[in-house]
């Protein structure tokens, strides 16, 4: 009988592995953390083989601390930090170098070359001209190792994001695919036409045999061989498009934001993709059954960071969890707006040289006033992001579905809700990177006839209404775009 999904959660700091059964419910998990390399100042890179390695270790964990037999899954997910870029042999399947993580900086030079392409490339791609994305990343390791760019040519060597990498491995090198999730985040990827862009390919220099067969997420990517017979990988998706499925966010306007270290959020914008002129990056959410859906995504640069910068710059707070309780301490902030620019501001500033600062300060105020204000900044740099979807997109936001470390402080999620005036639900399955990629994976097993199933199966453990008045609402937040105005007057290059 089979009874599970197996679900892969491949991310920068660990991989993990949940058991998901037909309820929708987490039932077993298992985590390996993994080492970053940083050669340079800026560099990030990873060992690739380290990786899959721990993909093997947290199925096998798994498998032997549940105690559930392989024949009992029906199908695998495979979820993935995005962007990240390895080129292996395609005879030996070794890497022909570390795996180049998304927030390596390595390639700013080579993306500067293409300055005059930007505009270009964004229509194409939806995305920014930013080394963040595959494409310089590969133009990197094809530079840098001898003999590669040949080799490529010859169809010698095999690029890959980090699923294209577990699926490769996973089969035994039977398949060589991605998804169009994962396939968008390249900078080679013409999200309109759904197909590798010939053009961007000759731009950047980069042969098509090396790339991967782009299929649908809940399409057959091949048998997982390496472990057993007949499990096949039948879910495969991006990370944070991930979180947008786990979290049920099917229809258009719906929403999801992560409260991690920064934030992520992520709109679904239907079928027809909206390119944004804020800087907000428009992707493929998935494509199920050849019927694309697309998103919209901002993120937030310092979320949950302005909580450890109390917690490891000023002391105030042990952990943060504290920040609840101690911010709790006072009714309000009194009158305290803290603007954590510490990299400068994002959507839709694009601000690189603003700088943190903290307004409004009386004699009055203390620590448990500014510790509000700090939980507060993560709520309003996240409604600028929203404000900014809701602009372009042209749609409502219904509802603001949350995860990540920070949505378990009840006090941001109701100011959430209040300077959002809308809904903010938080599920109960906080794993929704990993639900995400077991619901595709079980959609294209059959294990769940349609997304219906899967809604009837995902429940929410808290919502938070809005008690604020409107009028109330929006004064604060003219507060704040006060306080950020003031905040970009002051340039650290002046
Ligand atoms: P990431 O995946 O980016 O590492 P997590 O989702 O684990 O992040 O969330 C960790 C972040 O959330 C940290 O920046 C931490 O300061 C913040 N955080 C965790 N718990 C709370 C809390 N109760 N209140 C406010 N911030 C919190």
């Amino acid at each position: 009988m089979k009874k599970y999904i197996l679900s892969i959660d491949q991310g920068t700091t660990s991989t993990r592995a949940i058991l998901i059964s037909q309820k929708g419910e987490k039932l077993f998990q298992a985590q390996r953390p993994l080492d970053c390399l940083y050669p340079n100042p800026g560099w990030v890179e990873q060992d690739a083989n380290q990786i899959w390695i721990s993909v093997v270790d947290v199925i096998n964990e798994l498998l032997i601390v549940s105690g559930v037999k392989w024949d009992e899954i029906s199908s695998i997910g495979i979820t993935n930090q995005r962007e990240t870029t390895i080129v292996w042999d395609k005879k030996t399947g070794q890497p022909i170098h570390n795996a180049i993580v998304w927030q390596s900086k390595q390639t700013q030079k080579i993306c500067d070359r293409f300055e005059s392409k930007k505009n270009l490339i964004a229509k194409k791609t939806g995305l920014r001209l930013n080394p963040y994305f595959s494409a310089s990343k590969i133009r990197f390791i094809l530079d840098k190792v001898k003999g590669a760019q040949k080799r490529a040519e010859e169809g010698e060597l095999l690029f890959g994001t980090v699923d294209t990498w577990i699926i490769y491995k996973m089969t035994k090198g039977a398949s060589h695919a991605t998804d169009p999730s994962n396939a968008s985040r390249t900078m080679l990827f013409n999200i309109f036409d759904m197909k590798w862009d010939e053009e961007l390919l000759s731009l950047w220099k980069i042969p098509s045999k090396m790339l991967p067969k782009v299929v649908d997420n809940t399409d057959d990517f091949g048998e997982a061989s390496f472990f057993g017979k007949d499990v096949h990988i039948r879910g495969v998706v991006g990370d944070q498009q991930s979180a947008l499925f786990g979290q049920c966010c099917f229809r258009e306007g719906e929403s999801k934001n992560t409260y991690g270290t920064g934030c992520f959020m992520l709109m679904n914008i239907g079928s027809k993709p909206v390119l944004s002129k804020s800087g907000l990056l428009t992707t493929v959410a998935w494509r199920i059954k050849g019927k694309t859906t697309y998103a919209l995504e901002g993120s937030v640069f310092i979320g949950g960071a302005v909580i450890q910068w109390l917690r490891d710059q000023t002391r105030w707070i042990e952990d943060s969890y504290d920040s609840e309780i101690y911010a709790a301490k006072k009714p309000d902030t009194a009158g305290v707006y803290f603007v954590p620019s510490f990299v400068g501001m994002g959507t839709p500033y694009w601000d690189d040289d603003a700088r943190g600062a903290i307004f409004g300060l009386t004699r009055g105020a203390d620590r448990h006033n500014i510790t509000r204000a700090a939980l507060y900044s993560i709520a309003y740099q996240s409604k600028d992001v929203i404000d900014t979807m809701i602009k372009e997109a042209k749609m409502p936001l219904p509802v603001l579905k949350v995860d990540g470390g920070a949505s378990a402080n009840k006090m941001l999620m109701q100011f959430q809700s209040d300077i959002l005036q809308c809904e903010v639900r938080l599920p109960r399955c906080v794993e929704t990177t990993a639900l995400g990629a077991g619901y595709l994976a079980g959609l294209g097993s059959g294990f769940w006839k349609n997304i219906d199933d899967i809604e009837s199966c995902h429940a929410t453990s808290q919502v938070f209404w809005t008690k604020m008045d409107p009028k109330e609402a929006k004064k604060l937040c003219k507060g704040w775009d006060k306080a950020v105005e003031a905040t970009r007057v002051y340039k650290i290059k002046d």
